[in-house]
């Protein structure tokens, strides 16, 4: 960790300062708080929707215009091409500018194309009408022109499976899809300038919290308000409130997981590699738990899990990879919580818990002076992907470097 001269920047009312003033932006553009986009989500989209149903520059879904990329800008090394099979390219310009995007684009573009296979079992590929524009032909700020947006039908052009095609877009894990017209569907990402994402670590949709009163639950149904088990500032179990999540995106699919196995007793947790975990060298009592991040645990390292509400150190038997669905990180109160019994950190990717946890201090200041306000920055409702807060802290992270990122890892 560095704590440059920027560090007043996480003084908690600095940040909810600017918090507040974050919220008057965005939270006003608020949909309505009865959208359903988390049920409805796995709809056929209908003609003009928009998932989610924010403006597309909208920070929750593909955020700004950063600016046209040209064949000369520097920022064009940063595009790449993509050459799937599974995608027809119409390329009517007859230049390949169509298979020119960001890397994220393509990385959605490929999931999508394999969703269009198996959905209509090899008849129907995914067609790309249009990705990356150099000929100015959309409006003033439009994604296209950076590559981060495209248009798509299916290969046989038949109208009829768009609404289909709009439901796999989003379950690609595009971060805006909207079903523009009759004749196509324009989807779009954000800008991650191929940088790490921060904060954005997590568990699978389906691993297991335990609410207050004991009831067990998947975690993708935990509601922000409804106490986890976790634990308190003394080190003993107890039921800290969920806040916000930080990333909520159940639909994400094959994303990779390290899975740890502990024994005695046994347990297994899934969880990103980038994610932080209470971990010990030996189950002394008197040894302190530490933190590091999930793929760094090893085989006789120790993990903290719930037996029976006791807090024990259980010894790591096994430490794998596999591929799950789902990524789910919600933000307690305490900053951590158990997850399928294991008791984790809500942050990942920064190598400090305590820094993490300092720099989310505004929202615990917010609940507790202001809860008004965090209700407003409740937006699991339509919520996919990263909570805004979060970006924001990247935001400022990005510009003043205050906190060390995983990125070497
Ligand atoms: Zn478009």
């Amino acid at each position: 960790m560095k704590l440059g001269p920027y560090q007043f920047l996480f003084n908690p009312i600095f940040v909810t300062l600017l918090l507040f003033q974050f919220s008057l932006k965005f939270g006003h553009s608020c949909p309505s708080r009865g959208g359903l986009y988390r049920r409805n989500s796995r709809k056929p989209l209908y003609l003009k929707q928009r998932v989610p149903d924010v403006e597309e520059f909208s920070i929750k879904a593909s955020g700004k215009s950063q600016g046209k990329i040209t064949r000369n800008s520097s920022k064009f090394n940063t595009l790449v091409s993509c050459y799937s099979t599974d995608i027809v390219f119409k390329d009517e310009e007859g230049t390949g500018a169509d298979r020119i995007m960001s890397k994220r684009l393509r990385e959605k573009l490929r999931i999508l194309a394999k969703k269009v296979k198996e959905k209509w079992r090899g008849s129907t590929r995914l067609r790309v009408i249009e990705a990356w524009d150099e000929d100015g032909t959309h409006s003033a700020h439009s994604l296209h022109y950076e590559g981060r947006a495209v248009d798509i039908t299916t290969s046989d052009l038949d109208k009829q499976k768009y609404p289909e095609l709009g439901r796999l877009a989003v379950e690609a894990g595009f971060d805006w899809v909207f079903y523009e017209s009759q004749e196509h569907i324009h989807a779009s990402v954000y800008d991650y300038k191929g940088q790490k994402e921060p904060w954005k670590g997590c568990f699978t949709a389906n691993a297991k919290v335990v609410l207050e009163g004991g009831k067990r639950i998947p975690i993708k149904n935990v509601k922000p308000g409804q106490k986890v088990q976790s634990l308190d500032d003394q080190g003993k179990i107890a039921f800290s409130e969920v806040l916000l999540f930080l990333d909520f995106d159940p639909w994400a699919q094959n994303k990779s997981f390290v899975i740890i196995e502990t024994e005695k007793p046994f347990k297994r947790l899934a969880l990103t590699k980038n994610h932080l975990i209470f971990y010990k060298t030996t189950n002394s009592s008197e040894s302190l738990a530490k933190v590091k991040l999930a793929g760094l645990v090893k085989i006789g390292e120790y993990l903290m899990v719930d037996h029976e509400g006791i807090l024990m150190a259980s010894r790591v038997s096994t430490v794998d990879t596999g591929i799950r669905n789902g990524m789910i990180a919600p933000l307690t109160t305490h900053g951590n919580l158990f997850v399928d019994g294991v008791l984790a950190s809500c942050y990942s990717e920064v190598t400090n818990h305590h820094l993490a946890h300092m720099a989310f201090s505004p929202v615990r200041f917010v609940k507790k002076f202001a809860p008004g306000l965090l209700k407003k920055m409740d937006i699991s409702v339509e919520q996919r992907g990263l909570h805004w807060f979060a970006r924001f802290l990247i935001w400022l992270n990005k510009l003043f470097g205050i906190a060390d990122f995983a990125s070497n890892f």
